[in-house]
């Protein structure tokens, strides 16, 4: 049988965090299944190994691999734009629900308030996120998300708008 589907990388003994070897930012475990769904082209030959994510947004590199030999992925190897690393728009913020940080400062400049967050959190309570397959940190993006709308609300409430 394959196992070519299988997610059991061994990564009960790789550190939780490591520093990128570009720049040295720390970067936190990422599950393979999330590398393998959003890498464009995967090579052939991919080592079973534990891989990191780098979101340092002056970094090119997005993941790299405990394994120092396995291949490495940067920005232009993602089949997405990585929000972290970008500084011009769009920048998704929720990759699962399509939510860039323009349309959470949008409904903050016409409402001054943020209900992304809450739409988000009634869909992943409904179960249908896909935060592992879709978002480059394998992670849910409220986190995210909640700090994207402080930002736009910050700037409201200094009247720059
Ligand atoms: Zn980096």
């Amino acid at each position: 049988m394959s196992d070519c589907c299988s997610v059991n990388v061994n990564s009960g003994s790789a550190p939780a965090v490591m520093a990128c070897p570009a720049n040295g930012a720390r970067s936190k475990r990422v599950d393979a299944l999330t590398v393998k769904s959003l890498v464009r082209k995967l090579p052939l030959g991919m080592p079973n190994t534990q891989y990191y994510f780098c979101d340092a947004s002056d970094c090119e590199l997005v993941y790299f691999a405990l394994d120092t030999e396995a291949p490495r992925f940067r920005r232009e190897d993602l089949v997405v734009r990585v929000g972290a690393k970008e500084t011009a728009d769009p920048i998704p913020i929720c990759y699962c629900f399509g939510f860039t940080r323009q349309d959470i400062w949008d409904e903050i400049g016409s409402t001054r308030k943020s209900t992304v967050a809450e739409r988000i959190k009634a869909e992943v309570e409904a179960g249908h996120c896909a935060c592992e397959v879709k978002n480059p940190s394998g992670k849910c993006c409220l986190g995210d998300v909640t700090r994207a709308a402080k930002d736009g609300l910050r700037v409201v409430q200094g009247n720059t708008f």
